[in-house]
């Protein structure tokens, strides 16, 4: 059964819920009130849910723009982009943040407040704040990543929202074409607990039901991302919820990070909408390019996280992953794996080269000395190994 959700909401209230960074809810049981009371009331409201998707544009306009999210990634189709600067990330660290921070069930997704103190310091041409976290999952029987890599779904997709620093904060920011930086990371199952991922799922139970929040110890949050930020797809869409802005610069990981299997069953299962019915499924079908490029970043891009696209399938995923000790994955060993795959290669390849000249030069040698004997030494020769 499909996700019938059923929120009043307006457009503010999802600049402020699903890309909140101007609203940060630590008691409020309403996000729609609390949006109301620092934005002006009086848009319309309206209801969406992921089972009619294809009605959204009727009532949120930009839904049906040509540059929508997400989208699926044809790695054949990418092209290379090496200008293309590095992410760095700078306050993500919010270990010793006295606050802790609120985590929230909108009825829609996860999400996770974060100060904007977490910053992309490099990576595009002016610093983005971050705002909020999100989750899209499915099912133990569908995988509900929002972007797919060549038609393949993974499991579940976490998305960090940032703001444009020239503007004031999400809500305006939101709106505007360069407005919104989102990081997106892939989540596949593995074979162990991912501790970073547990501190958020450890209060999944205390926001189980619609509207409710909670408040946890702060963490790294740059743990919740790949090793590897260096290896991404770079494309421009929007917001994947209405009202579908288009003002997302998106940034895909390729390397993925995972959880174990009760861990996505925890997040698969334990979120409420509407008092009863399971939050799941919370993920928009990929869109159509109409012409955008897609860039990246690297240049292999036949294998996503160094492997195949993650299926939702433990096998499968615990063959992709290289787990730290934090449960993310470690692929930044991979290349020195290479340099000493080639210099044995090429170590093989003279002691080889050697062998032959001395064995040449031996045989040269050898039959001009006894050319006459040559045969009856060469079958001795053969006997002789063959016992
Ligand atoms: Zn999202």
């Amino acid at each position: 059964m499909l996700m019938k959700l059923r929120i009043h909401i307006h457009v503010l209230f999802f600049v402020g819920v699903l890309l909140p960074g101007a609203s940060s809810s630590s008691s409020s049981s309403s996000s729609e009130e609390e949006q109301g009371g620092s934005q002006s009331k009086g848009a319309s409201h309206e209801h969406w849910g992921y089972e009619d998707q294809e009605s959204w544009s009727s009532a949120f306009k930009h839904c049906s723009g040509t540059s929508q999210s997400p989208i699926d990634v044809d790695t054949n189709g990418v092209t290379f982009d090496p200008s293309l600067p590095a992410i760095t990330l700078d306050g993500y660290d919010l270990t010793s943040e006295p606050a802790g921070l609120t985590l929230f069930n909108n009825g829609h997704t996860l999400k996770l407040q974060l100060p904007d103190s977490l910053q992309i310091v490099s990576g595009f041409n002016t610093t983005f704040h971050a705002a909020q976290l999100h989750f899209h999952w499915g099912t133990v029987a569908v995988p509900g990543s929002e972007h797919t890599i060549d038609q393949v779904h993974f499991p579940a997709e976490m998305h960090i929202v940032h703001y444009n620093s020239k503007y004031e904060g999400l809500a305006e920011a939101a709106s505007q074409p360069d407005g919104l930086a989102v990081l997106g990371a892939f989540i596949g199952i593995g074979l162990h607990e991912n501790k970073e991922y547990e501190k958020i799922l450890a209060a999944l139970t205390d926001v189980s039901i619609e509207e409710s929040n909670t408040e946890i110890p702060g963490f790294n949050v740059r743990h919740l991302l790949p090793n590897d930020l260096r290896r991404f797809y770079r494309y421009t869409g929007s917001l994947t919820t209405p009202p579908c802005f288009q003002t997302v610069t998106w940034t895909l990981f390729n390397d993925t990070v995972s959880l174990s299997r009760r861990q996505m069953a925890a997040l698969e299962e334990t979120l409420k909408a509407d008092q009863s019915r399971q939050l799941n499924k919370n993920f928009r079908v990929p869109q159509l390019l109409h012409g955008r490029s897609v860039l990246a970043s690297f240049t292999d891009t036949s294998s996503p996280g160094g492997v195949s696209p993650a299926r939702h399938d433990e096998s499968k995923a615990a063959g992709i992953d290289v787990h730290s000790s934090t449960g993310v994955h470690a692929t930044e060993s991979l290349p020195k794996g290479d340099i000493l795959a080639v210099a044995f290669g090429i170590l093989f390849a003279v002691t080889l080269l050697i062998l032959t000249v001395f064995w040449c030069r031996q045989r040269k040698t050898h039959s001009s000395v006894r050319k006459e004997s040559w045969q009856d030494v060469s079958y001795k020769q053969t006997k002789t190994q063959d016992v």
